[in-house]
C-alpha cells in the first residue's frame, strides 16, 4: 500500500507536477495576455484621452490636450479680452454740470450733496453706457484736473464761457454736446426732467432739436409714471457751442421725489441709460436715413 501509495504518490506528483506546471503554464499566459491587455487598454486609454474623446464630453472640450486646458485656465486666471463693441464714429462731449468750486444748486432734500455731485456721478456713467453702444466719450471735466480754456479767468469756477471755449478748441474731435444739470424752483410741487436745446436755424448746427425730442421720448418711455419735455431756451453752453448740444435738467432738487431720485445711484444709472439710448436711437435713425 505504501508503494502502491508511494506510486500513486510518484505518478500523481508527477502528474500533478505536470498538472500543475501545465497550470500554472496556462495561468501564465492567462496572466500574460490579461497583463497585456491591461497595457493595451491603458495605452489606448491614454491615446484616446490626448485626443479629447471622453464619453462625458460635458466636462471636457472635444478638441484639445491637457497642454491647452492649462492655457485656457490661464487664459481664465488672467483678465479676458473685452469684446470688440462696433465703434459709431461719434463722439460726445459730456459735461458734468458745475465743478470744483461752483457747487450748483443745493436743497435741504439733498443733505450734503450738492448739484456738482450728483451730476458728475451721472456723467460718468453715461460716459459707460455711451461706450457700451459704440460712441467715443470725451469727458470736459473730471471734478478733479481743472481745464484751462483760451478765455480762463483765474478762478477754480469752470464758467460756461469757459467750458464753451474749452469745448470749441477742440470742436474737430465733437459731434455733440451734452451738459448734465439738476434743476430747482420754489414751488416744491415741480417736478421732471427737461431736455434743453436751440434751434438749429440759431446756431447753424443740425440735429439739436431732433435730437433732444428722442432724448425726451426715450425719457418718457423709460419713465412712463414721470415727465419729460424737450424745452427751448438759450443756455449758453448750448448756444454757443459749435456742435449739436442739449442741456439735461434731470429733476428738480426742491422736490420730495426728484430729489430722492437724483440720490439714487441706480436711478441715476438708469436715467444715465436712457439717454445713451436715447443717442444710440438718434445717431442710428440718421446713419440708416444717410445711408438710404
Ligand atoms: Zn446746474
Amino acid at each position: 500500500m505504501k508503494q502502491m501509495f508511494s506510486l500513486r504518490d510518484k505518478k500523481s506528483f508527477f502528474k500533478d507536477n505536470a498538472d500543475s506546471n501545465a497550470t500554472y503554464s496556462a495561468r501564465q499566459l492567462v496572466l500574460r495576455s490579461y497583463l497585456k491587455a491591461v497595457v493595451i487598454c491603458m495605452a489606448l486609454c491614454l491615446l484616446l484621452s490626448s485626443c479629447g474623446v471622453s464619453k462625458d464630453n460635458s466636462h471636457e472640450p472635444m478638441k484639445g490636450v491637457v497642454r491647452d486646458k492649462t492655457s485656457h485656465s490661464d487664459e481664465v486666471e488672467t483678465e479676458p479680452p473685452a469684446p470688440e463693441i462696433p465703434r459709431k464714429g461719434i463722439t460726445v462731449c459730456v459735461d458734468p454740470g458745475h465743478g470744483f468750486e461752483d457747487g450748483g444748486t443745493s436743497s435741504e432734500l439733498l443733505g450734503d450733496v450738492l448739484e456738482k455731485d450728483i451730476t458728475l456721478s451721472v456723467a460718468k456713467k453715461l460716459k459707460v453706457h455711451l461706450e457700451t453702444y459704440g460712441f467715443d466719450v470725451i469727458m470736459l471735466h473730471d471734478g478733479k484736473t481743472f481745464p484751462i480754456a483760451p478765455n480762463d479767468d483765474g478762478n477754480n469756477r469752470f464758467r460756461p464761457e469757459e467750458r464753451t471755449a474749452y469745448a470749441n478748441s477742440i470742436a474737430d474731435k465733437i459731434d455733440y454736446y451734452i451738459a448734465i444739470h439738476c434743476n430747482s424752483f420754489e414751488m416744491p410741487e415741480v417736478y421732471g426732467a427737461e431736455v434743453y436745446y436751440v434751434e438749429d436755424s440759431v446756431k447753424n448746427t443740425y440735429g439739436d432739436v431732433e435730437i433732444a425730442m428722442t432724448l425726451a421720448g426715450q425719457l418718457t418711455s423709460d419713465f412712463p409714471e414721470w415727465k419729460a419735455n424737450a424745452k427751448i431756451f438759450p443756455y449758453y453752453v448750448i448756444r454757443y457751442t459749435h456742435f449739436p448740444a442739449s442741456l439735461i435738467e434731470m429733476g428738480y432738487v426742491t422736490n420730495e421725489g426728484d430729489a430722492a431720485k437724483m440720490l439714487d445711484e441706480a436711478w441715476q444709472d438708469s436715467f444715465a441709460l436712457s439717454l445713451a439710448k436715447g443717442l444710440d436711437q438718434y445717431y442710428s435713425d440718421e446713419t440708416n436715413n444717410n445711408s438710404n
